[in-house]
C-alpha cells in the first residue's frame, strides 16, 4: 500500500515542537507521511469584525487551492478564532473526502478559560482535532462511538472525553477507502 502524503501547513506563531509532535502522532494513525511547510497569508482579509472571528469557510478555500505537488491532501494550522456562519465557533473543518482541512488551537489552549497553562493537554487537543479533520479528508463522517475521535465535540470538555484514534469501524471504513482509492487508479 503507497503512504498517503499529508501537508501540514502552519499560519501563525506556532511552537514548532507542538506541531512536530501533532505531526508525528497523525502520521501513526493514518500510516501517512507528513510534511510541515510555513503558510503567509494575511489573516485580517479573513476577519469578520462584527463576529470578531476569523471566517473558516473563506480560509479552507484558501487552504484548497494551495496545492503541493507532493501531497494528497493539506491540513492548515491557525492560532486565531475560527466561526462558521451557522455556529458560534469551530475548532476546526474539513471537506469530506477532499483534500483541504483547517484546524484552529485558540479554543484548545486552556489559557481560554482561565485554567493553568498544561502543555501536554494542549497537544492531546491539537492531536485529536488533527486527527479528526484530517479522517473527514479520508471520507470519515462523525461517528457515535464515544472515544472515537470521529465523535463531534461542540466543547473542549467533549474532545477531552474521546481517545486520539479511530476506532474499529472507523479504521476499517479508512483502509477500505484506501483500497478502493487505489483500485480506481489512484496513486
Ligand atoms: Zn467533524
Ligand atoms: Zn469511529
Amino acid at each position: 500500500m503507497s503512504l498517503q502524503t499529508i501537508t501540514f501547513v502552519s499560519f501563525g506563531a506556532f511552537d514548532r515542537e507542538l506541531l512536530e509532535k501533532t505531526a508525528e502522532a497523525v502520521a501513526e494513525e493514518y500510516h501517512c507521511a507528513i510534511t510541515i511547510r510555513d503558510g503567509h497569508i494575511d489573516l485580517s482579509e479573513y476577519f469578520d469584525a462584527a463576529r470578531r472571528q476569523y471566517n473558516g469557510n473563506a480560509l479552507i478555500k484558501v487552504v484548497q487551492l494551495l496545492s503541493f505537488p507532493e501531497s494528497d491532501k493539506t491540513l492548515a494550522f491557525f492560532n486565531v478564532d475560527l466561526f462558521v456562519p451557522i455556529l458560534t465557533f469551530i475548532f476546526g473543518q474539513a471537506y469530506l473526502g477532499g483534500n483541504a482541512g483547517i484546524v484552529s488551537m485558540y479554543r484548545l489552549d486552556n489559557k481560554r478559560y482561565g485554567m493553568p497553562k498544561n502543555n501536554q493537554l494542549l497537544l492531546e487537543r491539537l492531536i485529536k482535532e488533527a486527527n479528526h479533520e484530517l479522517g473527514h479528508t479520508l471520507g470519515l463522517i462523525h461517528c457515535k462511538e464515544p472515544l472515537c475521535v470521529m465523535h463531534s465535540s461542540t466543547y473542549v470538555e467533549d474532545i477531552d472525553q474521546k481517545s486520539r484514534h479511530v476506532c474499529n469501524k472507523c479504521h476499517d471504513e479508512f483502509l477500505a477507502k484506501q483500497n478502493s482509492h487505489q483500485n480506481s487508479g489512484g496513486s
